[in-house]
Formats: structure tokens, C-alpha cells, sequence
């Protein structure tokens, strides 16, 4: 079976066709179009900005997938679309459009869950995921340690942030530093020109008492500025490179250390680490490290896939299917909040 993914949870608008195959979803096509640029100037997402672009950018990109696919309309056999978490008017827009796409084709419709669709993104590339694994879900919204029992309908939270996520401190952190949006690109580049143990900025949540899987990274983004402050008033120049090193230091040395020893402790021998901060060059190495050490199988999707696209939703689509999942009823409707344990929205 041939399935169409969209996503618009955020600000990218991905639209993804993917063969259900016993391997695993195949990836046929794709097309990706970003509204970033125009967020840029205002540091963060615009909702409204947001929602507009996807309109804009719907047809068009559901075009090209068709076209990289080489594929057409009447091949499509079923269509899984993001209904959460994510912005309203959003997710407004790609549920209306795979409810006008499915009616228009006559075929059943899935809303699935944009976390599952990081995680199923890996399976894209790696084939099916041997369950249990342990996911380290680490982008721009969140950062949450996931128990997989099954892709397609069994997802428990073990962990996850009690401040900012992942992303949303490489964000903040570039925007003190003055560098542009999205952060987490950016930084990850001149990490590699620092030093990362020049600054020694603070672990989050990994004191004796605290608890084991959960993560903070607000008091980091605090030492961060701090730092920058204390520079300035010293008259001192801020070695940009050694700051994006050692704050992406504090970052993945965190969020390596709690999965490998979520992974021990619970006995998973298999971990996967995704959504967009995934795509950072120095957390798959340490994480390739750290996880070779302890005797775990790491599974990391290509950067390409670690953002949010269509094709991730596709995949999650694909595992619903083959699961026997029953399609959405016509009421299906985005849910900002949706929780990482409802992988199918009814
Ligand atoms: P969520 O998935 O939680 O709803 P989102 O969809 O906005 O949030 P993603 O698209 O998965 O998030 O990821 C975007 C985040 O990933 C941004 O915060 C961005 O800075 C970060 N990011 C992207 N590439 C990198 C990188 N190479 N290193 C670190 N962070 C990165
Ligand atoms: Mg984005
Ligand atoms: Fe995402």
C-alpha cells in the first residue's frame, strides 16, 4: 500500500509518500517547504505567519512529492496526517487538507501523533523497530524519554523536561548570542571551531537527589547569559565559538548520560534518538559513544529526517496500518496538546 503523509504542526509544511513494505516503509518522494526565513527576524515561530504559509504552500508541495515519487493521485491507497501536539491554525490547515484530499480520493484517513512521527521517522531508513526501545525524543518543543512497546499504538513517557526543551535552549542561547533562527543549526556549526571544555556550564537534574530521567535546561540558558553579561561588564570578548561548544557540551553530555542509564536500568537494548536536535553532529557521536560503551544498539535517523517532514508521518501511518488501525471518523480534528500515548486519534 501506498500512503501520503502530512505535516503541519509547526513551521515546516512536509508532505511525504511512502510504500508499506515487510521491511518497513519505503520512502518514495518527498517535498519540504519552511516558512523559517520569515519567523527569523522575530526569533521564534509566528502562529499566524505559520498558518498562512502552510496554506500557501499545501498544493504546491503535495505536488512535488508527487512528482520526486513519480508517482500520481490515484496511487495513493491511504493518507496519515498530523492531529497534534502542535499550533492550532497549523494543524487546522493540514487536517483540512487531508480531509479534502481522502474525500476526494476515496480513502481512509489517519490523524497520528507528530512525536510518534519523529520516532517512526527512524524507521524510514532502519527498517522496523525491534520493541522495546527507548526513545530520546529531543526538538524544539520537546525532550522526553519514551518507553516503544509498539510504533503504532503503545508510546509511555518516562521522563522529560520540567523547563525549556532541547531545541527551545539552542534557540534561546543563539538568540543571546546573536546568531540567527533556528539556533540548533547554527551552533552546532561553530561548536566545531570551540573549545568544549573551555566553560564548565551547569548539568541540569543530575544531582544525587534529583530525578534520574527528567531534564531542565533553563538554569543552563541562565549560566549562559550570565556569562555573556559578566564578559561585557569585564570588558572581555565573548569567544562565541567556546560558548557554543561548551553550552552544546552541557547539552548532549545530559541527555546522553540519562538515556544510557534508562536503557540499563530498564533493561532496553535498543535506543533511538529523534526529532530535530537529533540532527546535531556532536549528540549522535556522544551518543554513539556512550551507547557502544554500555552494549546498546543506537538507531539515528539521517539529519534529513530528524525535522519535521511528511514522510515521518507516513511512517507512522505505515505502522498504524499494518497494525490493523481504524481510519479517523470525519470529526478528526487537530489537538495543540495531543499526549505522546494517543498515536491515533480516532
Ligand atoms: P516538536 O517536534 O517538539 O513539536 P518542532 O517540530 O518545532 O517541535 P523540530 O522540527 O523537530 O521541532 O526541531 C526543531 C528544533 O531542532 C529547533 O529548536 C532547532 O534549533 C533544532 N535543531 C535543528 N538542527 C539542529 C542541530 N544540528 N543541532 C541542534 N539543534 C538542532
Ligand atoms: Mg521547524
Ligand atoms: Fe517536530
Amino acid at each position: 500500500a501506498v500512503l501520503l503523509g502530512i505535516e503541519t504542526s509547526c513551521d515546516e509544511t512536509g508532505v511525504g509518500l511512502v510504500r508499506v513494505g515487510a521491511d518497513g516503509p519505503e520512502l518514495l518522494g518527498q517535498a519540504v517547504a519552511s516558512s523559517q526565513d520569515e519567523h527569523a527576524r522575530f526569533g521564534g515561530v509566528v502562529p499566524e505567519i505559520a498558518s498562512r504559509a502552510h496554506l500557501e504552500a499545501m498544493v504546491p508541495t503535495v505536488r512535488a512529492a508527487f512528482a520526486r515519487a513519480g508517482l500520481e493521485p490515484r496511487d495513493v491507497d491511504a493518507i496519515a496526517v498530523t492531529a497534534g501536539p502542535g499550533l492550532a491554525g497549523a494543524l487546522l490547515v493540514g487536517v483540512a487538507a487531508a480531509k479534502a484530499y481522502a474525500a476526494a480520493w476515496d480513502v481512509p484517513l489517519f490523524g497520528v501523533n507528530h512525536l510518534a512521527g519523529h520516532v517512526a521517522a527512524d524507521t524510514l531508513e532502519h527498517g522496523p523497530l525491534p520493541t522495546p526501545a527507548l526513545a530520546l525524543l529531543v526538538s524544539g518543543g520537546h525532550t522526553q524519554l519514551l518507553r516503544v512497546d509498539d510504533l503504532a499504538g503503545s508510546i509511555t513517557e518516562i521522563g522529560t523536561t520540567i523547563d525549556d526543551a532541547a531545541g527551545e535552549a539552542y534557540d534561546k542561547v543563539a538568540r543571546l548570542l546573536g546568531l540567527s533562527y533556528p539556533g540548533g543549526p547554527v551552533i552546532d556549526r561553530l561548536a566545531g571551531d570551540g573549545d568544549p571544555a573551555a566553560i564548565r556550564f551547569p548539568r541540569g537534574l543530575t544531582g544525587p537527589q534529583d530525578p534520574a530521567y527528567d531534564f531542565s535546561f533553563s538554569g543552563l540558558k541562565t549560566a549562559v547569559a550570565r556569562y555573556i553579561e559578566q564578559a561585557e561588564r569585564d570588558g572581555r570578548v565573548v569567544d562565541v565559538p567556546d560558548v557554543c561548544a561548551s553550552f552544546q557540551e552541557a547539552v548532549v553530555d545530559v541527555l546522553t548520560a540519562k538515556t544510557v542509564r534508562a536503557a540499563v536500568e530498564l533493561g532496553i537494548g535498543t535506543v533511538v534518538v529523534a526529532g530535530g536536535v537529533a540532527a546535531n553532529g556532536r549528540l549522535r557521536a556522544l551518543a554513539q559513544q556512550r551507547c557502544a560503551a554500555a552494549g546498546l544498539t543506537l538507531r539515528v535517523p539521517r539529519p534529513g529526517l530528524c525535522t519535521d517532514n511528511g514522510a515521518m508521518i507516513a511512517a507512522v501511518g505505515a505502522a498504524v496500518l499494518a497494525a490493523g488501525g481504524v481510519p479517523s471518523g470525519p470529526a478528526l480534528t487537530g489537538n495543540p496538546g495531543l499526549p505522546v500515548a494517543t498515536v491515533l486519534v480516532p
